[in-house]
Formats: structure tokens, C-alpha cells, sequence
């Protein structure tokens, strides 16, 4: 089998490759799959490159999701032809990931595939759209309704950006897309969004807790000082579906939003997310997001082009989903 390897030389510096590998090499587990696509994401970029002490051992193959077809499973949840996705629980940082041809993991990890979506566009939507996912039903689940307001995308022409986007404006909200790059305007109201931020005007450190009250719910990718700043700008009693930190750890804000206006910071994880909520958001995924719309955000790659896209993500060069074909 093909796999895109990582390894780690004395000097502790990573380089990747293309490798033909003894299918015993991997890990154990249940379910044995053969993988169709995977894709690109922050997180992978650090694990093609060097590790950002995600990766515990090397030789390591990563790709922290993938979609295929199960080839044997030892467990009587999944049987060989069942069409499977994988997002989480670690796999591409502490075991085996999806960047090779086969992928051995366990039962638990895994979702059926839900009617509708193919395995390709199961990892057009991936970590990131999955995770959008997450975020619209959390907004949704603390009140969140069309027609409330213009809601706020930020980062929106990344990964979880773009999805979230295109999922909202489908529901029938008004989306508002915060983007560094004026190039990805057009791309972002193709996707829905009917007004775009300009990053530089909500980029900066909060100045008055509380400004004017304009987003009805925030999913935000970005974190730092532009979350911060957002906060002081939602509507009352409003939510922000809080999912990355592209613009920072840090969180310089005041507690003046959550006191005055009773605005809500929902956390989203979807490494650990319970299987429950995991089903419902891909069968969500099936149902509301345009798929036509998917396909214009998909670029297509090869394991041998994963090198090169880990570097450019870890800089904030890619826009869109990276559909990675393994068998390419
Ligand atoms: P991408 O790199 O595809 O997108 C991030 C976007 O954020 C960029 O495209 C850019 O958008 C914007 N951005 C980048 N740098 C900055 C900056 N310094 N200041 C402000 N905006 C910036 O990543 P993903 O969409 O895949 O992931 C987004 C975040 O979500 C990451 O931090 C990731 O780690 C996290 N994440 C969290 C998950 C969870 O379970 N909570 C799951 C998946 C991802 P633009 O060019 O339009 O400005």
C-alpha cells in the first residue's frame, strides 16, 4: 500500500514522503478501510511538518480524517462495503491516519456514512465543515433563527469558514463573512454571504466592551482579538460558536457582553465529540449543505501534493476544501 510517510531524523527535523509500505504495518484495530479521499487541515499541517508535538512516534502517516469503504472488521457494527467516515479521537496525531491507501482503526471512531454524500464529498465537508456543522447546531440549539440578523462568519473563506458559510446561507440566514483576503469577496457571496468584513476592521484589540449591536450569532475560526472584539458586538442575549484560533490563543476581552447583554460563548470540539451528536451532524451535513456549492470550494490533490499544501496551510494560503484522492 501507498502512504504518505513522516519520519524524524537525529536531529529531530521531519521530512515527508510517498512510500510503498507492508499493509502489517498497521496499527491495531477493528476496522480495516480502504481509503478513498482525505484532506487537508491545520492540525495535519502541523503533522506533515514538524509535529507541533501532536505526533508521538515516527515513522508516522497523518491525515486527521478520511472517507472509504471497509475492507474487514472485527466488530459487528461495520461489515466489508459499508461506507465509513472517520473525523477525531487523535487518529493522524497518535495513530495512523488517513494519508495511505488502508486505514486500521477502531469501531468506535467511526460514522456510516449517511445517505446522500459520497465518500469524496464526505472530505470536501471533513474535520472542518463537520465542525461547522457543530457550530450552526449549537447556535441553533440556544435560540438561533433566520430572519434574527445577519450572523458572523470569521476566518470565512478557510476551511471551517467556507462550509459554515455555505451551511447558514442555505438555511436561509444572512451571513456576514470576516476575510483577510479583498481576492476571496466574490468567492464568499458565491457561497451566500451577503455582506463581507474587511478583517482589518474587526481585527483589533477591544477599545469599548460593548459597541453597537450587529451579529445575531457568530461561528468563529479566528480567536484572539478579533473573538474578543466580536463579543462586544453581538446581539442580546446572542451566541458565538467559538471553533479555532487562526488569529490566536489569547481571548483580550471583558466580561461586559456576557454581564450587560447576556451574550453566550459556546466551545466547540469536535475531536471528542459522543457518536449521538457525530451521526447527527453528517446526516445534517447531507441535507443542508448545497452540494453544487461544495463543489466549487473543492481543489483537488495527491498524497505527493501533501507536502507541499501542509507548508501552505500552516501559512493561511489555502482557501477551500482540499480534496486529497489517495489512490491518485
Ligand atoms: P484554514 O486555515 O482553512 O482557515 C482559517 C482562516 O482564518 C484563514 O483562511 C483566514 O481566513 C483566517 N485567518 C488566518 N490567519 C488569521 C489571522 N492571523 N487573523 C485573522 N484571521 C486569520 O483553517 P480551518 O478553517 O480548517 O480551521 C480554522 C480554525 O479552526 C483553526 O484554528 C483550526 O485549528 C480550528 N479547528 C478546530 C476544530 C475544533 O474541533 N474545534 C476542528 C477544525 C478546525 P481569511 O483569509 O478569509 O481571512
Amino acid at each position: 500500500m501507498r502512504a504518505l510517510i513522516v519520519e524524524k531524523d537525529d536531529e529531530g527535523k521531519t521530512s515527508a514522503s510517498v512510500q510503498e509500505i507492508e499493509e502489517s504495518r498497521l496499527p491495531e484495530g477493528e476496522v480495516t478501510v480502504a481509503v478513498e479521499y482525505s484532506t487537508v487541515n491545520y492540525k495535519d499541517g502541523l503533522c506533515i511538518g514538524p509535529g507541533g508535538g501532536l505526533v508521538r512516534n515516527y515513522p508516522h502517516v497523518p491525515g486527521i480524517d478520511f472517507a472509504g469503504t471497509v475492507e474487514a472488521s472485527d466488530d459487528p457494527r461495520y461489515k466489508a462495503g459499508d461506507k465509513v467516515v472517520l473525523t477525531g479521537w487523535r487518529v493522524g496525531e497518535a495513530h495512523w491516519g488517513g494519508y495511505a491507501e488502508k486505514a486500521r482503526v477502531k469501531a468506535d471512531w467511526l460514522v456510516p456514512l449517511p445517505d446522500g454524500l459520497s465518500t469524496r464529498a464526505a472530505m470536501a465537508v471533513g474535520t472542518a465543515g463537520f465542525t461547522a456543522m457543530l457550530a450552526v447546531m449549537a447556535l441553533e440549539k440556544h435560540g438561533l433563527k433566520p430572519g434574527q440578523g445577519p450572523v458572523l462568519v470569521t476566518g470565512a473563506s478557510g476551511g471551517v469558514g467556507s462550509v459554515a458559510t455555505a451551511i447558514l446561507a442555505k438555511l436561509g440566514y444572512e451571513v456576514a463573512g470576516v476575510t483577510g483576503r479583498p481576492e476571496s469577496a466574490d468567492y464568499l457571496r458565491d457561497l451566500g454571504a451577503t455582506q463581507i468584513v474587511a478583517r482589518d476592521e474587526i481585527a483589533e484589540t477591544v477599545k469599548r466592551p460593548l459597541e453597537s449591536e450587529t451579529w445575531a450569532g457568530c461561528v468563529d475560526a479566528v480567536g484572539g482579538a478579533m473573538l474578543a472584539r466580536v463579543l462586544g458586538q453581538m446581539k442580546y442575549g446572542a451566541s458565538v460558536a467559538a471553533v479555532g484560533l487562526a488569529g490566536g490563543a489569547g481571548l483580550p476581552a471583558t466580561v461586559v457582553p456576557f454581564l450587560l447583554r447576556g451574550v453566550n460563548l459556546l466551545g466547540i470540539d469536535s475531536v471528542m465529540q459522543p457518536y449521538e451528536n457525530r451521526l447527527e451532524a453528517w446526516k445534517r451535513v447531507a441535507t443542508d449543505l448545497p452540494m453544487k456549492k461544495l463543489e466549487a470550494m473543492i481543489k483537488p490533490a495527491t498524497l505527493a501534493d501533501l507536502p507541499g499544501l501542509g507548508a501552505e496551510i500552516l501559512k493561511g494560503q489555502v482557501r477551500g476544501r482540499v480534496v486529497v484522492d489517495v489512490n491518485a
